[in-house]
């Protein structure tokens, strides 16, 4: 398997019937602000350099963002957070992110998501997040001798990353690391050690109201790059 052969299979994926339904329905009768566009409506595979060093684990790609450009966090206000901070901790080439060939390079980073497509509500089932977490197990496989860092997004984001060590025959802390921002948690691998790091969804809901700042999500991602101390 390689990084093509896995994309390849992964926008083909229908094993979810109601995410299925809900990238379909959502790709035909879009937003009126995005009338005149073509929406993906498909899984969105991994974004970002072959061989990272920093992996970031989110939850799932947003209807008229992700679902709509085929990149991962592009053209939504998640993304705008997101790229921003990571621009500011070196990590990316250029601030925003509006669609699929804006001329964006993450640097040393490959972004995924746990559930790879749009949701409802960005909610998805407990089911859909198990139909999904084989494909993460491969791409964890597929860059591991390279990484160093997990960033994980929200609880979903890190148990999905606790999962797929696990997958990969990891030994995980016990009791299991607990979820938090700026939460830590070290992971033997055959390769070294390896560093997960929580991080807030910088979804709306915590970005409005103020319980995810730009600065805490630079600390993070700042840790991550390593321009700030672990
Ligand atoms: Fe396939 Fe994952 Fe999409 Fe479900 S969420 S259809 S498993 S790619």
């Amino acid at each position: 398997e390689t990084l093509a052969s896995l994309e390849a299979k992964i926008v083909e994926c229908r094993r979810c019937p109601r995410l299925v339904e809900w990238r379909e329905r959502v790709a035909v009768e879009k937003r009126a602000a995005f009338a005149d566009e073509t929406y993906w409506g498909r899984p969105i595979p991994g974004f970002g350099v072959a061989q990272p060093r920093v992996l970031i684990v989110g939850l799932a790609p947003a209807a008229h963002g992700g679902n709509r450009t085929g990149r991962l966090f592009t053209g939504d206000r998640s993304g705008d957070w997101l790229f921003a901070s990571l621009y500011r901790v070196g990590l990316a080439n250029q601030p925003t992110s509006t669609h699929a060939d804006d001329g964006l390079e993450l640097r040393d980073t490959r972004i995924v998501a746990a559930v790879r497509c749009a949701p409802p509500q960005n909610k998805p089932t407990t089911q859909e997040r198990d139909n999904c977490a084989p494909w993460l197990d491969v791409e964890l496989r597929l860059v591991a001798p390279s990484l160093r860092t997990v960033v994980a997004l929200g609880t979903i984001g890190w148990d999905a990353a606790l999962r797929a060590f696990r997958g990969a025959g990891w030994e995980v802390p016990r009791p299991k690391p607990k979820f938090g921002h700026g939460a830590e948690a070290t992971i033997v691998t055959p390769y070294g050690e390896l560093l997960l790091l929580g991080c807030y969804h910088p979804s709306q809901q915590n970005t409005f109201t103020g319980k995810l700042t730009e600065p805490m999500l630079d600390d993070v991602l700042g840790r991550a790059a390593g321009i700030l101390p672990a």
